[in-house]
């Protein structure tokens, strides 16, 4: 007997939170990285126009021939733009700030929030995970991200305003799940930039685990300065200083990832 189709098997996660500069793109990455240190085969779609996730994977998002932009608009498919990550040792599907032109061009097309998911059907059954580097809004780039997700990892720091904007947030996951998508849940909340001598970000996890309970992470990410300095060298903080705490923390979050996603789990 044959063994079961791997095919279009690949679990699809964005990485999402509206609120700037809370860890995201360092998420993508390092998560990226992590699981491909696990033998996984991953594509990291990189969609925000800042294009951070692309150059912080070690590719020079102004000379990329084509990005997620002209994907969307249907000029060209995912494996025409994508690009290997050499330091990372995953795939890259890239975007710089022609990306911001989306928008615009998405607003008059039919099935607007649905281009990415259509996109991604052709390549599914080359990675094992697709994860999505969401930019800081909840704008029409974020909802094709959460149109085409299974779920969404949502990467916080433990501040007393970070539980604010959580809620608009979960909100808007249960919206798409009710409206355009049916397969998307919420899979974890991770508590990234971690000081556990900081005494309100104690309480902040404390917190978010007495609401959220198994929802949370297992796998907290300390504040590491390794993590920071990587990015300008075009490597993930995993490859770059693989025995830093920050890099041990993102192949554990890997590790913790690819055991929620077993069969009927995710
Ligand atoms: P944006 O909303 O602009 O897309 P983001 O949510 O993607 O931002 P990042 O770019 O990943 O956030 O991180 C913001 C800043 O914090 C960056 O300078 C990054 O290097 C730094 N940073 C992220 N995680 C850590 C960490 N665990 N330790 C130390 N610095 C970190
Ligand atoms: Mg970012």
């Amino acid at each position: 007997m044959t063994p079961p189709s791997t095919a279009a098997t690949a679990r699809i996660f964005c990485i999402a939170n509206q609120k700037g500069g809370v860890g995201k793109t360092t998420t993508a990455i390092n998560l990226a990285a992590g699981l491909a240190t696990h033998g996984k085969r991953v594509l990291l779609i990189d969609l925000d126009p800042q294009g951070n996730a692309t150059m912080g994977s070690g590719i020079d998002k102004s000379t990329v021939q084509s990005n997620l932009y002209q994907v969307l608009i249907g000029e060209a498919t995912i494996e025409q733009a994508r690009l290997r990550s050499v330091t990372g040792g995953y795939d890259v599907l890239p975007a710089n700030r022609e990306l911001s032109g989306a928008e615009i061009d998405l607003v008059g097309m039919e099935d607007r929030e649905l281009q990415l998911k259509h996109a991604i059907v052709s390549v599914r059954a080359d990675y094992d995970f697709v994860l999505i580097d969401c930019p800081p809004t909840l704008s029409l780039l974020t909802l094709n991200g959460l149109a085409a997700a299974h779920g969404v990892i949502i990467p916080m720091q433990c501040e007393y305003f970070a539980l604010e904007g959580l809620s608009d947030l979960v909100n808007t996951i249960k919206r798409v799940h009710h409206h355009i998508n049916p397969e998307l849940m919420l899979i974890g909340l991770l508590r990234v930039m971690y000081d556990p001598r900081v005494t309100l970000q104690q309480q902040v996890s404390a917190q978010l685990l007495s609401h959220f309970g198994d929802k949370v992470f297992r796998t907290v990410v300390p504040r590491n300065v390794r993590l920071a300095e990587a990015p300008s060298h075009g490597m993930p903080g995993v490859v770059y200083d693989k025995t830093s705490r920050g890099a041990q923390a993102y192949i554990a979050f890997g590790a913790e990832m690819i055991e929620r996603v077993t069969p009927g789990k995710v």
